[in-house]
């Protein structure tokens, strides 16, 4: 059996929308079945996985906060209407909110989507700080080695390493515990973790703030069947503004990496638009191996 990767890359200067790369864009038709676990990409690093009914979701943030504000050092808060603008198009109550790390684009909205949907937090220990100071009423704090089954869900959490940018990773002090985060630098990275979800004999490993130098080997390592990178897009603009492809991002280089790999498939998703991962041809067994097939 073969794994998705959906990877989190930044590099240097790109932009423009999903157009020209129409042939990589996935999506379902009305004639897709709908017995698989279905993928909806809510920009930055956010997804939503939903599996007979069930749903999970990974780094959601709607809020998008503008380049400036993160730029000035200006408070920075979570914009409800984008939330719930968000969550609009998600499942009602997901059994679980997983965070792969502690910045503004991937913790500032968990607090008020947990209160919206009553989901529970999965994330590093101090992530879950974090958001409790940040008004999270709880938090399941993990670190890389364990594993957690809710549902049809078995997540399995492990090591992580951020990007850094400008030879440093951003925001990576850690925050005075007492107050509330209220700037883009009181969002401290933490410890970054990958996760590994496996799901109707599936398995999606979403790492989290991965370097273009990092993926060839990662891609040599997992073979994954498909591979989403995320981060791609500009997550200073509103989603209704549609997908453009961020300041910071070299997207050219990530279809150079992926095209080495023969066995695996480069696809993009647009925001909100559902895609159900079918199980590959010859998929012989529902229990998870290690690695590939
Ligand atoms: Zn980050």
């Amino acid at each position: 059996m073969r794994l998705v990767l959906l990877f989190l890359l930044s590099a240097q200067a790109f932009a423009g929308g999903l157009d020209r790369y129409a042939q990589l864009v996935v999506s379902d038709s009305s004639r897709t079945a709908r017995n698989g676990v279905r993928v909806t990409y809510l920009g930055t690093n956010g997804y939503q996985f939903e599996f007979k009914g069930r749903a999970l979701l990974v780094d959601p943030y709607f809020s998008r906060v503008d380049l400036l504000s993160v730029a000035v050092d200006s408070r920075i808060q979570p914009n409800a209407f984008r939330i719930n603008d968000g969550l609009r198009h998600l499942a009602s109550y997901p059994d679980a909110v997983l965070v792969t790390h502690g910045h503004f684009d991937h913790l500032l909205d968990v607090p008020l989507i947990m209160a919206r949907t009553r989901a529970r937090l999965i994330a590093s220990a101090s992530s879950v700080d974090l958001a409790k100071r940040a008004g999270a009423s709880s938090g399941d704090p993990v670190k890389p080695g364990d594993v957690r089954r809710i549902g049809p869900w078995t997540i399995r959490v492990l090591p992580a390493k951020h990007d850094r940018l400008f030879g440093k990773v951003p925001f990576d002090r850690p925050a005075a515990r007492v107050n509330m985060p209220h700037r883009a630098a009181d969002w401290n990275c933490g410890e970054p973790l990958a996760f590994l979800i496996e799901v109707n004999g599936q398995r999606i490993y979403i790492d989290s703030g991965g370097t273009p130098e990092r993926l060839n080997a990662t891609l040599e390592r997992l073979q994954p069947r498909y591979i989403l990178p995320s981060h791609q897009d500009n997550f200073f603009r509103p989603l209704k503004a549609g997908f453009q492809f961020g300041p910071l991002t070299d997207f050219s280089r990530v279809q150079r990496e992926c095209a080495q790999q023969n066995r695996s498939r480069l696809i993009l998703l647009d925001y909100f638009k559902p895609w159900t991962l079918l199980k590959a041809a010859g998929s012989k067994s529902q229990n998870p191996k290690p690695e590939t097939d």
